[in-house]
């Protein structure tokens, strides 16, 4: 096992990770930019290093400056985290080098599922459903016309490199889809480095389900079952939970193999989530696989009882799987909400400032992994999730009434969150019936 791990990220799931570490007796080196110098959770760590200023360009996602903090602190290992460098296959074939030993895939198996369209051809190969659309990346305008006639109206320009629910755009006939075109890819080449795009039908009214995987150095790969994230807003996620509502036993089985097969095919080990969109007939398609940690990953450990970060760490360590498929269930159910500091009445606009007044929820079922405390002052340099509510109960009324119960004890003073929303989001009786799609949130209270 490692003794000394760097953690490459900030705020929740630094601290998240430096906890698991610090369970698994190994010691851990923090870094910072000059935004977060003195954040409380440095302190939980051994040592921590600054490494640039605030904006996450000069300091999180250089490879450099994490590369000599990691020499420095004389760690073995470094744990990405999400967002950032963590889906970097450039930063983990750079960590190889320097014989540090990058907590996550192959950056092989980052490279191939980490550009969406090579992942969706693979699926398309091994049989696994992906949206009807493009079989490669655009080549012209005329591709994308003739495309689209064949698929359908409305269609989706997805960036091949694209992720955090940016890189999207819907065009829904021909005059959209010409003007649309030539954004996506100025936008794409800006926010990703690459041009490329390719299209997906748009498939109208869908839910969000995606599938936790695990694979080991030695061949093991096992699913841990499903997490429901229909509720998003732009394409983000503010609501996670598992077992998914009013999923059918059979696409349930279903969807799970075909995460399996999919990590199988493209030899990627650690965890990872498969992702799919169901339409309104149940019938289920790939988009995409994040090769990374996922925020919303504690509905998981809740459900399952393991603890994903610890397995990452001891995957990475070579240890193999010390679990087989049989022995994983979902007991229980377990919701989370993504505590961000956004202005949900105006438009998610985000709300950095210092939080003056702080009282976090607890009890039985309850977990609040955050790293903010009274005083802590939100940066506008970096996402603007604080913090995350996760319930876990027996059943899925329960696991609402213990939700309401948690978000009315959360308070957050000195900036807005999204906590009011999420409070009329769990009352809802919509949600409650698990009767909710993608649009769901922009729908019902438009902003
Ligand atoms: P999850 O699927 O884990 O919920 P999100 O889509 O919310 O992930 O992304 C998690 C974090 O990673 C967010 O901070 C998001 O902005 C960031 N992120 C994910 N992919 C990218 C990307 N390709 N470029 C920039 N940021 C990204
Ligand atoms: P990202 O890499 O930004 O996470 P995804 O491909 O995972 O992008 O898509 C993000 C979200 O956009 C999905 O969760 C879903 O809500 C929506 N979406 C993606 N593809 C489609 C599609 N073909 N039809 C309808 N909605 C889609
Ligand atoms: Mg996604």
């Amino acid at each position: 096992m490692f003794k000394r791990v760097l953690v490459a990220n900030r705020g929740e799931i630094a601290l998240r990770v430096i906890r698991a570490c610090k369970e698994l007796g190994i010691e851990t080196v923090a870094i910072y930019s000059e935004a977060d110098r003195g954040a409380a959770y440095l302190r939980l760590a051994d040592e921590a290093y600054c490494i640039g200023p605030a904006r996450a360009a000069d300091s999180y996602l250089r490879i450099d400056r994490v590369i000599s903090a990691a020499e420095i602190g004389n760690v073995q290992a470094i744990h990405p985290g999400y967002g950032f460098l963590s889906e970097n296959p450039q930063f983990a074939d750079v960590c190889r080098s320097c014989n540090i030993e990058f907590i996550g895939p192959s950056h092989e198996a980052m490279a191939l599922v980490g550009d969406k369209n090579a992942a969706r051809k693979l699926a398309k190969q091994i049989g696994v459903p992906t949206v009807p659309g493009s079989d490669d990346v655009i080549q012209s305008e005329a591709h994308a016309l003739n495309l689209a006639r064949q698929i359908g109206f409305p269609v989706l320009i997805k960036a091949a490199a694209g992720g955090g629910g940016r890189g999207m755009r819907v065009a829904v006939n021909e005059l959209a889809l010409r003007s649309g075109l030539q954004q996506a890819q100025a936008e794409a080449e800006a926010a990703f480095g690459s041009p490329d795009v390719y299209l997906e039908k748009y498939i109208e009214h869908p839910r969000h389900v995606e599938v936790q995987v695990l694979a080991d150095l030695h061949g093991n790969v096992v699913h841990l079952w499903e997490r429901d994230c229909t509720l998003q807003r732009r394409h983000q996620k503010l609501v996670e939970e598992s077992p998914a509502p009013n999923l059918d036993p059979a696409t349930r089985q279903d969807l799970c193999q075909a995460a399996v097969k999919l990590v199988k095919a493209a030899n990627y080990t650690n965890a990872g989530t498969v992702e799919f969109v169901l339409d309104r007939q149940g019938h289920f398609y790939f988009i995409e696989v994040n090769a990374r940690i996922q925020v919303e990953h504690p509905v998981t450990e809740m459900v399952t009882g393991i603890d994903l970060i610890k397995a990452q760490i001891r995957v990475a360590a070579g240890e193999p799987l010390p679990f087989r498929q049989e022995d994983i269930s979902q007991r229980g159910v377990a919701i989370e909400c993504r505590i961000n500091a956004e202005d949900p009445e105006k438009n998610f606009r985000p709300t950095p400032g210092e939080i003056t007044q702080l009282f976090t929820p607890g009890g039985f079922g309850v977990r609040f992994d955050s790293h903010i405390h009274q005083g802590y002052v939100v940066s506008p340099y970096y996402d603007s999730l604080i913090g995350k509510l996760i319930v876990h109960q027996p059943t899925r009324s329960e696991a609402i009434a213990c939700m309401q119960r948690a978000l009315a004890e959360l308070r957050i003073e000195g900036i807005k969150t999204t906590v009011p929303l999420h409070q009329k989001i769990l009352s809802h009786s919509a949600f409650a019936e698990g009767r909710v799609d993608t649009t769901f949130i922009e729908r019902t209270w438009p902003s």
